[in-house]
């Protein structure tokens, strides 16, 4: 049976459409078992030995004198810290200079490295590398959003395998990231309490799409999920901003993400996936009505003309199907 499901906090609408029969390996076959990758690629610019082929270095991890995680600024970013941030009318239109910064994670030396088979140890470093070039950009002038995104396989949007993430950093804060922050300050107003706690309350008291909890984190397939296996990682305790939220929970996070992306892995292979870090505008970091939280989106499916007309999402997939399928695969594998 069709529904319509609404997001609490967005007031989005989806439609949960699940097919009579489909499993995980229905979804296994859109890019399932590319061949592994090499663990060197003479001609991949983020490889050891091509260093001199990225933009500027920011910084390094080291040791014993090789690198273990470097930050880079991104060569092909749109956005830049000389231009200007003046707003210009154009007529009745308005325009701006493209000031912002863009910057480029590199994760690993190792071409083949990935969230899933990484050291825990290699994932906590990359988190609290996040979460320093996030707190140190959101110091820069004008800087009003800063935004991490990590896109891993062809179909999430990325042309080079070699592991690695971004962060974008812009003065303006576009409307589809305002609007939820002022549904959520207007949810405050009305019941004094944040959206995001209720819901992750409900979630929790309603069992059903929860994956994975420890001490500071679940992972749950969110009521209304937009597409197949949609994971949301929220930290447990009320907190606005990412990259200034307590330091100790960090090695939770790092369990809660890779346990998580190993589940997808063992459920539906080699899947192109969209990660996300949503948390609160600069100067925003201590609001009672914004949650800090992760998004994973596995690229399963691709929005078409439906979704861009009306905004709702049509889903395939209950998402408590895709929550008990991914709880059961992680008791499977301990
Ligand atoms: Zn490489
Ligand atoms: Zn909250």
């Amino acid at each position: 049976m069709s529904e319509f499901r609404q997001n609490l906090a967005t007031k989005e609408w989806v439609i949960i459409a699940p097919g009579r029969d489909n499993r995980p390996h229905d979804y296994k076959t859109v890019e399932g078992d590319r061949p592994a990758p090499p663990e060197h690629r003479d001609d991949c610019p983020f490889c050891t030995g091509n260093e001199e082929k990225t933009a500027n270095e920011l910084l390094r991890l080291e040791r014993d004198g090789a690198w273990l995680m470097r930050v880079v600024e991104n060569k092909f970013s749109a956005l830049s810290p000389d231009a200007s941030v003046e707003r210009e009318q154009h007529g009745l239109f308005l325009k701006s200079g493209s000031y912002g910064h863009a910057e480029v994670i590199i994760e690993s030396p190792r071409h083949n490295d990935t969230l899933v088979s990484m050291d825990i140890g290699q994932v906590h470093d990359l988190l609290r590398l996040y979460r320093q070039r996030m707190a140190e950009i959101s110091m820069l002038p004008n800087i009003a959003i800063v935004m991490l995104f990590r896109n891993w396989g062809p179909h999430a949007g990325t042309s080079l395998e070699h592991p690695h993430s971004q962060i974008i950093a812009s003065p303006i804060i576009p409307p589809h990231i305002r609007d939820p922050f002022q549904k959520a300050a207007l949810h405050y107003d009305s019941y004094g309490s944040c959206v995001y706690c209720d819901m992750l309350r409900e979630e929790i008291r309603q069992q059903e799409r929860l994956v994975f909890e420890n001490e500071h984190y679940v992972v749950f397939c969110p009521f209304a999920s937009r597409t197949p296996y949609e994971l949301r990682i929220y930290p447990k305790v009320h907190n606005a901003s990412y990259f200034w939220s307590p330091k100790e929970e960090s090695s939770d996070l790092a369990e809660a993400l890779q346990l998580t992306l190993q589940g997808m892995r063992k459920l539906l292979g080699h899947q192109s996936y969209n990660l996300l870090v949503r948390t609160s505008p600069v100067g925003d970091e201590d609001v009672r009505y914004l949650h800090w939280y992760m998004v994973i989106v596995p690229r399963l499916s691709t929005p078409a003309g439906f979704e861009m007309g009306s905004g709702i999402y049509i889903n395939p997939a209950a998402p408590e199907q895709c929550a008990r399928e991914l709880r059961n695969t992680l008791i499977e594998h301990g």
